[in-house]
């Protein structure tokens, strides 16, 4: 059934037409489901993205899960179909290695794209066992960023990939995990990965759209973003029911939107010394952006402890200023600007907005009546 449906492509000529011209677009591609759930699942997605000018089909097969007890992926059995999805629609395929036996699965398999995850770039024992099982073979190797926010690391691990010999090497930023939570499910960090594309210039930089974003609605700008900042590529989960995936629903999308993401968005010139533009202007305004986004996040949370505070004093019947206690925060912020380069007109308004803000609330509480 599934080799007639191949035959069927193959003598279609409408499916040749979308062939050529998708193949022309610019970038390179990597799509296809966060997990391969079920044989079925894998196929219809890769049938779907077989002429829409995918460089990758992408499927994990291990699964890192935070938390367990939730899906870890189907090992060893998903490869075969993943195997079926490169014999039948002759896609690339690639997966996620986490350590030898991993590799030497995958190479069993056929599979030689390999992608090394977020949560195992952080570790070099983990990266070193990948890349000694590596030696002598004829790979291409994707290396996520870590999930910590750490250039060197991940360069690092870049490194460690290069010294067995493996020529064809990828990068892929998926943006890095933050304590509280913001726009992103990943912060993006854009200067982390426009610091380790100038220090890898010839290798591919991907932008895992679907793990900074966390969400649908960010796909698109944020690979946008990143073609911007003249990215290679975009890494996109895409599955033919997005909300009923077994992980990452939220950010799947299906095989048609795929297909209108990849047209709306806009590859720019990239110029004379396109590496060069990187750190201009478009960088450094993301770089704001984010650290806007934080100082916001940390403002609610200092709030929230400033809350807490203000319940406990009610209970014990404490006023709300303690002079000394304001006194020594301005004096400690005061210094600390002082060594950072901020003026203390600076540092004294910003201050009064945020304790002026803080008693505010507090005073709502404490005057807040018990059932309230
Ligand atoms: C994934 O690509 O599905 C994945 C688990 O990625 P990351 O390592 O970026 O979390
Ligand atoms: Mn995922």
């Amino acid at each position: 059934m599934l080799s007639d449906y191949h035959e069927e492509m193959e003598n279609s000529p409408e499916s040749e037409i979308i062939e050529s011209t998708e193949r022309q677009g610019r970038g390179y591609w990597m799509a296809g489901p966060c997990s391969a759930e079920t044989e079925e699942q894998v196929l219809s997605t890769a049938r779907s993205l077989a002429n829409m000018g995918v460089d990758v089909f992408r499927a994990g097969v291990w699964k890192p899960r935070t938390r367990p007890n939730s899906f870890e992926g189907n090992g060893l059995k998903a490869l075969g179909w993943l195997e079926n999805v490169k014999s039948e629609t002759g896609l690339n395929v690639c997966t996620e290695v986490a350590n030898a036996e991993h590799v030497e699965a995958c190479l069993n398999h056929g599979i030689n794209t390999l992608w090394i995850g977020a949560r195992t770039t952080v570790s070099p024992f983990a990266v070193q066992e990948i890349a000694d099982s590596l030696k002598g073979v004829d790979a291409e190797v994707f290396i996520k960023n870590p999930i910590n926010p750490d250039a060197k690391l991940w360069i690092g691990a870049a490194e460690r990939i290069e010294q067995v010999g493996i020529e064809n090497i990828g990068l892929i930023h998926r943006g890095f995990n933050a304590y509280d939570s913001t726009a992103y499910r990943n912060q993006p960090m854009w200067q982390i990965a426009i610091e380790v594309m100038q220090y890898f210039p010839k290798y591919k930089m991907i932008c895992d759209t679907s793990h900074i974003s966390g969400k649908r609605s960010l796909i698109e700008p944020v690979a946008q973003k990143a073609l911007d900042l003249n990215y290679d590529g975009i890494m996109v989960e895409v599955h033919p029911n997005p909300d009923e995936a077994w992980s990452d629903a939220q950010q799947q999308i299906t095989p048609s939107e795929f297909q209108k993401l990849k047209s709306s968005l806009t590859f720019r010139d990239s110029g004379i010394s396109n590496r060069d533009f990187l750190v201009t202007l478009e960088g450094l305004r993301d770089r704001i952006d984010d650290i806007d986004s934080e100082i916001i996040a940390l403002f609610a949370k200092r709030m929230g402890i400033a809350d807490a505070i203000g319940g406990y004093k009610k209970k014990n019947n404490i006023a709300i200023l303690q002079k000394e206690r304001w006194a020594e925060i301005v004096a400690r912020s005061l210094e600390q600007g002082a060594k950072l380069g901020l003026t203390d007109d600076f540092v004294q308004s910003f201050l009064r907005a945020v304790h002026d803000e803080s008693i505010h609330r507090q005073h709502q509480i404490m005057n807040k009546n018990e059932g309230e």
